[in-house]
């Protein structure tokens, strides 16, 4: 990039250059806004005109500590200045014993396995599943998951997703995944039998829609995994690491998974994930079973290793959930504002959604925010926007928020008036 020709051309015209560039470089599995963002702070993104945007997205649920922050700036550049990114797991190293064992105690888990993402964290909790059954005789293990989840892109975790779109065109997926109705225990029953292994949930459903799973729903599934010795693998990618206002979704049931699978948040825009195993799950897999070459390099679990501090020592999930309290308020008076275009409200913490009737799209509401409002909103199914800011978000940027919502609302029903 040719500096003297960006600062004297106007931002806006530098970012139609990087988007018709960007154009022609990526395989098109995105549609993605014709914004370019360059820098972060607190919040805000700002994009090559330096224009601030508040970010109620937080890059899909991961930046939950905010851009720029200081600490974690200070931590990446202390293990570069040591020139060790990357050992491999042929080795030790110290940030990965560390960020493994804030981790295990954040969520009394008893192992862990650092993965580069969420869809990898997955296909290592179905990993353990079919192993920990294998290890009883019980080969080629069934697993139930839920219709309207999301457990991410590869063939392992297309498998367990349960919407149409993103499984049809990859067929076959993997055999003996059947999937039952999220909230409704009964539907779980019905699709247990001598062969099922384990069951796998999002505590929140959030690409379906924002959907927290219910109290008798989490606890019904735990004891039916009791009952017939199954895995209960808890997918807390997106609703962990204290968004929903808890560090992880399932304390506040207090309904502990016998294995969960994290990422997103935890590295705060560093990729790393990790699934973690509990009790008769935490030694199913052995020596060569499973592996990564980056997976828990020292790089990006410094990175998780202060990322766990913060959330301790800033005790993060409480303010998660005070901020979620204020967020709710909020989108309720939305909601009552306009009763044709806001037709539910879900969520708890900092994951909530509103769904919208037919009358308006969600779609048309993010963008229209983004581009005229500056404001970040990411949309989910069931015509619906959630509400994921960086979890440091304070009161009057949430009010702020609901006035550029509005604004842009107001601004479509005109259009289509
Ligand atoms: C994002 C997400 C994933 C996949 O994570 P990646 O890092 O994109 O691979 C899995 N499960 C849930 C619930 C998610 O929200």
């Amino acid at each position: 990039m040719n500096f003297l020709d960006d600062s004297i051309v106007k931002g806006h015209v530098v970012n139609d250059r990087l988007v018709a560039e960007g154009e022609k470089v990526f395989y098109k599995t995105y549609n993605r806004f014709p914004v370019v963002f360059d820098r972060g702070e607190g919040v805000y993104l700002y994009d090559k005109g330096d224009n601030p945007y508040l970010d109620f997205g937080a890059g899909i649920s991961v930046v939950g500590l905010g851009y720029s922050n200081t600490l974690l700036k200070r931590t990446m550049e202390a293990q570069i200045e040591k020139g060790l990114l990357h050992t491999s797991n042929l080795f030790y190293n110290e940030p990965a014993i560390e960020a493994g064992e804030k981790l295990l105690a954040a969520s009394q888990m008893d192992k862990v396995f650092f993965t580069n993402s969420g869809t990898e964290a997955i296909e290592g909790a179905l990993k353990i599943a079919r192993r920990y059954q294998y290890n009883k005789g019980k080969a080629g293990c069934e697993i139930i998951a839920m219709q309207g989840s999301f457990h991410g892109r590869s063939i392992g975790a297309v498998s367990v997703t349960g919407k149409d779109h993103y499984r049809e065109p990859f067929a076959p997926l993997l055999p003996g995944v059947k999937f039952a109705t999220y909230n409704d225990l009964d539907s779980v029953k019905a699709l247990i039998n001598e062969n099922t292994g384990a069951i796998i949930l999002e505590t929140i459903q959030g690409e379906g829609g924002i959907y927290p799973a219910e109290e008798s729903f989490l606890k019904g599934i735990r004891a039916l995994c009791d009952a017939h010795d199954l895995l209960l693998i808890l997918d807390e990618v997106q609703c962990g690491m204290g968004r929903s206002g808890f560090m992880f979704a399932w304390q506040e049931y207090g309904v502990k998974p016998d294995v969960m699978a994290v990422a997103k948040a935890l590295g705060n825009g560093v990729p790393i994930g990790a699934f973690l195993a509990a009790g008769k799950a935490a030694d199913a897999m052995k020596p060569g079973d499973h592996g990564s070459t980056y997976g828990g390099n020292p790089f990006v679990c410094a990175v998780a290793a202060t990322v766990l501090d913060i959330f301790k020592e800033a005790k993060i999930p409480d303010h998660a959930r005070e901020m979620g309290e204020i967020l709710y308020k909020e989108l309720e008076e939305v909601q009552k504002e306009f009763p044709d275009l806001v037709v539910d409200h879900r969520g708890k913490g900092l994951i909530q959604g509103l769904e919208f009737s037919d009358r308006i799209k969600a779609s048309d509401i993010v963008k229209e925010a983004l581009l005229t409002q500056h404001m970040v909103l990411i949309g989910a199914e069931h015509n619906t926007i959630r509400f994921v800011p960086p979890l440091i978000i304070e009161k009057y940027q949430i009010q702020d928020m609901k006035e550029r919502l509005t604004a842009a609302m107001k601004a479509l029903q005109k259009e289509t008036h």
